[in-house]
């Protein structure tokens, strides 16, 4: 190994903040010297602010201007492949480098040094005395396992006093201890027995830890049906990782809601992992950045922030469900964690599992070009099958304007019903209803902020935008023409699809999931395992549900509207509705039971209808390909969507005109610019949108002509520019 770069003290050193500047600063390494990659602190104007020290100083400023760096921080120095892959990132995405920098430090204090503080967690016993107050930290606690919080995060989380809580320390039922500030992970075993697997299974298993084991890059789709046991399979290559002595990654969408899948791994591995998503609380993301630099980490469940920490020795990544959109971060640093953890894995020499029962067909396209192993996993797990699909034809149901559920999917119900099993009614809508019309004038209620329109959430007792967030009152007097009472909500949203059910099964016990009817992650968490106990006959939800929840009783799923996702011109339309249609499917029929899926459609005979009855996914997959091939569209060209968005519609045409004249760096690649054009959500947040797309051949370095050209104009004032590398959304 060679000995990382050292610079001695007063040697000139290139630092990179994350402050947004376009360039690498000079400063003066401090006393006692420093390493290559070390956190520092250092002088900006009157403030100090975060950086790394990136390399040898340019020295073409003033000597006698150049600042000291005030103190290297109390953390280990960032990688070689760490700064690589930032890089790299920082190329692939257009990002410039100090956003990227700001990713791979998302966490507080990281440079403090160790210190002692009091932490509190699960003690003995039970109160004496259980108030409403306890009862909640007492909650709070069961739900985190053995994990720790400070005073501030445990009352704050509970919603109670710091009282309460030490009230609850004077009886012992919670513990509270002097600790470091940040302590290692409980080792994980990867010795223990896993679950049994079946030969197709156990194959697979031996596969990816062969292929981990060998310590180089690759990539393997695995593609699984649900319930076909695909968990199982790559936590045998966690398994495999952690035997090495390396560290794994396992990505997920919904981080949220992994309750399930953290008992699995607890149960396979002996300890809780590390679990990395927005609702960690500060404490923890502190804890994991630290413990994942200094080895006291070894396995990350995470959501896609995940993959920029600074693993020590990274030896394996799975995405799971990689077909996710989630994964596609959609503000800010516009990156793809699918796509960004190939990258990591291949600086690293780290191994990538993309896991998914139906995968992007980017992905399905590089496991066909042989760039990507291929896996795949057709039994279900024990003697369940797929379940049996078929449409109900709306055009032949004839229902009131106020009805969406046609007599034969009712009929269906009832029988599970009859039967003691539970049935799902889907619709990939929130709200209670997406339009609410005036019938006086047919105004329709829309967002002050943007060119959407507000959708009704009767639960919250408000209108929503669902754009930029802004809510309002339901008003009583349509705001256009001031007509009393003639406001009404036009088509279904989950919460109208529970009003109807509640008319049509009086007697049945309905239960509806969707994200914004829970205070709290927790409150779902709970309410989706009292449904898989049982807990109801009928179950109405929204995409939520398609991701991975099983409910063992289940045997019948309602899509409500098959054709909604069919409707859009995204070039992933098909796609996406395949996708979902299949998962929402694959809810149905898990234990040992069979199920039945059942579509509403108006257009039994559409194509990407007939592919999901058929269940011919290669069928589709391949017929999907040969279209973007001949379109020349992703994963078959290359795409880049440039948005442009300022207060003042006529500014941001005008600067978008003229880099639509200056293409001379596209053409030089024989790149094409579409547009521009007003994007189809026109205005957000009171800012005018003006979309382009940009075109290319495969093959073509579409990054650097994209860079000359964006260059050549000055973006002012309030105007923004962002331009998304494979754009997953054009709205
Ligand atoms: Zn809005
Ligand atoms: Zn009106």
């Amino acid at each position: 190994m060679t000995r990382p770069e050292f610079y001695d003290e007063g040697a000139l050193v290139a630092v990179l903040t994350t402050q947004p500047l376009d360039r690498l600063l000079d400063y003066k390494a401090p006393e006692g010297g420093c390493l290559l990659g070390a956190f520092v602190e250092v002088p900006l104007g009157p403030r100090k602010v975060l950086g790394i020290v990136w390399g040898p100083g340019r020295g073409d400023w003033d000597i006698s201007k150049v600042r000291s760096v005030i103190r290297v921080l109390d953390a280990a120095p960032m990688r070689e492949e760490m700064r690589t892959f930032l890089l790299k990132a920082a190329e692939y995405t257009l990002t410039p480098m100090p956003a990227m920098l700001r990713l791979a430090t998302r966490a507080p204090g990281l440079g403090d040094p160790p210190s002692m503080r009091k932490i509190y967690r699960r003690g003995e016993g039970e109160p004496d005395r259980a108030t409403d107050a306890r009862r909640r930290v007492m909650e709070t606690l069961a739900d985190y396992g053995d994990l720790s919080f400070t005073l501030k995060e445990l009352s704050e989380m509970a919603g109670v006093t710091s009282s309460v809580v030490k009230g609850l320390v004077k009886q012992g039922v919670v513990s509270e201890e002097d600790a470091p500030r940040d302590v290692p992970f409980r080792r994980l075993d990867p010795s223990l027995p896993g679950k049994e697997l079946t030969e197709d299974q156990a194959a697979g298993a031996a596969m990816l830890a062969e292929a981990v084991r060998s310590e180089t890059y690759g990539t393997t789709l695995l593609r699984g049906v649900t319930g076909s046991g695909k968990t199982e399979v790559y936590l045998e290559a966690v398994a495999a990782c952690l035997a090495q002595g390396r560290q794994a990654l396992v990505l997920l969408p919904e981080i949220a809601l992994t309750a399930e899948f953290l008992k699995r791994v607890q149960a396979r591995f002996g300890a809780r992992p590390a679990e990395w998503h927005s609702g960690a609380t500060m404490t923890e993301r502190r804890r994991i950045w630290r413990m994942v630099g200094q080895g006291g980490a070894q396995l990350v469940i995470g959501a896609r922030s995940a993959l920029f920490l600074p693993y020590q020795n990274l030896g394996l990544i799975v995405v799971d469900e990689e077909h996710d959109t989630s994964y596609k971060q959609e503000d800010g640093v516009l990156y793809n964690a699918r796509d960004m953890a190939v990258l990591r894995a291949s600086i690293c020499g780290a191994h990538v599992v993309l896991a998914s029962a139906t995968p992007s067909l980017e992905s399905w396209a590089n496991a066909e070009a042989g760039k990507y192993k291929r896996l795949e996993l057709t039994s279900r797990f024990g003697p369940a099958v797929m379940p049996t699909m078929g449409t109900i034809d709306m055009r032949a149901a004839a229902l009131p304007a106020d009805r969406w559920v046609s007599p034969d999917l009712q009929k269906a119900v009832q029988a599970r019903i009859d039967a003691g099993e539970q049935a799902m009614l889907f619709i990939n809508r929130r709200g209670y209803a997406p339009i609410t019309l005036c019938r006086a004038c047919g105004h329709q209620i829309a967002c002050d902020q943007c060119d959407a329109r507000m959708v009704e959430h009767r639960f919250l007792k408000r209108l929503m935008c669902h754009q930029c967030g802004e809510t309002k009152p339901m008003p009583t007097v349509c705001p256009s023409c001031e007509a009393e009472d003639r406001l009404a909500p036009v088509g279904p949203g989950v919460e109208r699809l529970g009003e109807e059910a509640a008319l049509l099964w009086p007697d049945a016990r309905i239960a509806t999931l969707s994200s914004d009817m829970y205070g709290s992650a927790r409150a779902l968490k709970a309410e989706i395992e009292s449904i898989a106990q049982g807990g109801a006959d009928i179950v109405i939800g929204t995409q939520l549900v398609a991701k991975g929840h099983n409910f063992p009783n289940l045997t019948l799923v309602g899509v409500i509207d098959a054709d909604l996702g069919l409707q859009g011109s995204d070039l992933r339309a098909a796609e996406r509705t395949f996708q979902l249609m299949r998962q929402v499917a694959g809810r149905a029929g898990r234990a040992d039971k069979p199920g039945t899926a059942l579509l509403q459609t108006y257009q039994p005979d559409h194509p990407v209808i007939r592919a999901i009855l058929a269940g011919d996914e290669e069928g589709f997959w391949r017929a999907e390909a040969a279209q973007r091939e001949a379109a020349g569209v992703p994963p078959y060209g290359r795409m880049a969507g440039i948005i442009l968005s300022g207060p003042d519609v006529a500014a941001v045409f005008d600067i978008a005109n003229h880099l639509a004249r200056a293409d001379g760096p596209l053409r030089q690649v024989g790149a094409q610019v579409y547009g521009p054009a007003p994007a189809p959500i026109a205005r957000v947040r009171g800012r005018h949108r003006v979309r382009m797309l940009v075109k290319a051949d495969k093959g073509v370095a579409l990054q650097g002509a994209l860079r000359k050209w964006v260059r050549q104009v000055q973006i002012k004032g309030d105007i923004r520019l962002a331009i998304d590398i494979d754009p997953q959304s054009f709205y």
